[in-house]
């Protein structure tokens, strides 16, 4: 079964898009937890990041650089922002198909909350 990402990527679901080339796909977040918040979506099919391989490193580097790239246009690279993968079930990683979140435009806290 693809994900929604997949759909999105063939653009068989909708989703409001920000930038797309050959190997990413990027989109708002529908549930954004801050001002910004964009999904940066490998186009390939790679599930989580126990799936990338050796053949995957320029992909894995591309995802940094245009998630940089967006948050130099969202307007908030000076202020900083943080970029976040989730793997599997204690990640919290709840769509199967890799992603970085790029959020922003906000102070972002703790970078996990402590376990109480
Ligand atoms: P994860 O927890 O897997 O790292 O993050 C998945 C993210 O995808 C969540 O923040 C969730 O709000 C977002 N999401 C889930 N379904 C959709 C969708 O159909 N469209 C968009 N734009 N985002 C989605």
């Amino acid at each position: 079964m693809p994900t929604i990402f997949a759909k999105i990527i063939r653009g068989e679901a909708d989703a409001d898009i920000v930038y797309q080339d050959d190997r990413v796909t990027c989109f708002r977040d529908i549930s954004p937890v801050a001002p910004v918040h964009i999904l940066i979506v490998p186009n390939k099919e790679i599930a989580t990041v126990n799936d990338l391989t050796d053949e995957d490193q320029a992909l894995a580097g591309y995802m940094i650089l245009t998630a940089q790239r967006l948050a130099r246009e969202a307007g908030i690279h000076e202020s900083g922002y943080r970029l976040i993968i989730n793997c599997n079930q204690d990640g919290g990683q709840v769509v199967d198909h890799l992603h970085m979140h790029l959020v922003g435009g906000r102070p972002m806290g703790p970078m996990v909350a402590r376990k109480r």
